[in-house]
């Protein structure tokens, strides 16, 4: 008997979760994929500005003129063809041997300079720029620290109609939720198609993006000092991805207004 009462309590907690995942609903710009989405867009990008803080304080900006050129450009390029957001852009090469890249929530990105050294063109280093900023634009963050709400939720109706203690010290912080774990492998695909349409629509030639993961990838072991392919595992999967939205950016490189094909040799 008092089983049945536990489980009818549970459920009745979970209700209102429902209802807000109802209300709790967005489309992803470019991929028109329903997400759940529980936290608002101000309180992501304030922990993506504080965090973007902690990264500029531990690391010097480079002072290679050529690579902070090359970033301001080819970040302002995609930026302007970004879809509308309350975003408050910062583009900066941050002196580091890590062969690394981020945009935090907010628009707040970053290049290591240990992978500009291994940036051939222009177009490659917009085909990464474009893909971080694919994961702030679909809100990945935001994303999983909702689906994180909810499983607390879930614990905690668990732990009051059990009586344990499920719902202690299971879940991460909102920073690292929203910030600072690696994304699965979903939300990279989904982050590959949206920079491969942003920088066609840039005028990058949407090629660059297979030739600069394949290389990348290839004889990589993932560890700390190549952070970018632990964090982005790029195998045959991966790059049949890529090739199947290629038609769709290379239609929109078509149309894009200013063409610079592989842009300025970097390396
Ligand atoms: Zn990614």
């Amino acid at each position: 008997m008092r089983g049945f009462f536990s489980r009818s309590f549970v459920f009745f907690l979970f209700l209102p979760a429902v209802g807000g995942v109802l209300c709790g609903c967005r489309s992803v710009p470019i991929t028109d994929r329903t997400q759940l989405l529980l936290t608002s867009s101000s309180y992501e990008n304030e922990l993506g500005a504080e965090a973007f803080a902690e990264y500029k304080q531990k690391l010097p900006r480079s002072n290679n003129a050529r690579y902070n050129e090359a970033l301001n450009r080819v970040g302002n390029s995609v930026r302007q063809v970004a879809p509308s957001n309350d975003f408050q852009w910062e583009f900066t090469v941050l002196e580091s041997p890590t062969e690394n890249a981020f945009c935090l929530p907010g628009g707040k990105v970053a290049v290591y300079s240990g992978l500009m050294k291994v940036m051939k063109n222009e177009a490659e280093l917009a085909a990464v720029v474009a893909h971080e900023i694919g994961h702030a634009i679909a809100r990945h963050g935001g994303e999983r620290m909702s689906w994180a709400q909810l499983q607390a939720l879930g614990a905690l109706g668990l732990a009051i109609g059990l009586e344990n203690e499920t719902a202690n010290g299971v879940y991460g912080t909102g920073t690292e939720l929203g910030v600072m774990l690696p994304f699965s492998r979903s939300n990279e695909y989904e982050a590959d198609r949206i920079g491969l349409v942003l920088m066609a629509r840039a005028g990058y030639n949407p090629q660059a993006a297979v030739q600069f993961w394949t290389r990348f990838s290839r004889g990589k072991q993932s560890s700390f000092l190549d952070t970018l392919t632990s964090t982005h595992p790029c195998d045959a999967d991966r790059i049949a991805e890529l090739q199947t939205h290629m038609p769709q950016a290379e239609a929109d490189y078509r149309k894009a207004a200013a063409k610079k094909n592989y842009g300025i040799t970097l390396n």
